[in-house]
């Protein structure tokens, strides 16, 4: 599809109250993904902010992150590395714990998805609390990649997680916010 610069992406995200329990402002991104000029735009813009790293891989995250991710890669001549919750992955993993507002969970990588001296560009669909993404980052260094940058479609910035990449050094940009 042709670009569309002046497409509002936000206009076509949905939000649902008290989703998945009661407080929550769920951003639902399932009316901007069936949109066919908002998906694709989205990706664009998605792909513009990723080429300026160079990355060797893009990195998605579990579930929705897998969505942008995998369209990206395919527009950019890349492969596609998912990151996901802990014990959906066949092979071999490495993984890494991180605390969630109750309790803690877990993220893993196969062993050798990426290998020392890669360059990759994480990409999630949503920045909240920064936790899931912080938690990636760990683990492409833990693997001996390098983090370029991560990629949101929207950023909630009253939650923080935007200050919390900034501190850790982790350079982040989103479409919405
Ligand atoms: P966080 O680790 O707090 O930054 O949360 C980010 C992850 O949780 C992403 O994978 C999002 O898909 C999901 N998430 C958190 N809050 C919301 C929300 N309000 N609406 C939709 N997804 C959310």
């Amino acid at each position: 599809l042709p670009p569309r610069p002046d497409l509002d992406l936000a206009s076509l995200v949905r939000t649902i109250p008290d989703f998945p329990k009661p407080g929550i402002q769920f951003r639902d991104i399932t009316t901007l993904i069936g949109d066919a000029a908002g998906f694709s735009e989205t990706v664009r813009r998605l792909c513009t902010l990723a080429a300026v790293h160079r990355p060797d891989f893009i990195v998605a995250v579990e579930a929705r992150g897998f969505l942008f991710g995998a369209a990206m890669a395919t527009a950019m001549g890349l492969g596609v590395v998912p990151v996901r919750k802990a014990g959906k992955l066949p092979g071999v993993t490495i993984g890494v714990d991180y605390e969630l507002e109750y309790g803690v969970d877990r993220l893993e990588l196969h062993e050798g998805a990426v290998m020392p001296g890669h360059r990759v560009v994480l990409v999630d669909d949503l920045l909240a609390t920064g936790g899931t993404i912080l938690a990636t980052a760990a683990l492409m260094r833990n693997a001996g990649a390098e983090v370029a940058a991560a990629l949101f479609v929207i950023d909630l910035p009253d939650l923080g997680g935007s200050r919390r990449l900034a501190d850790a050094g982790l350079a982040c940009e989103t479409l919405i916010a």
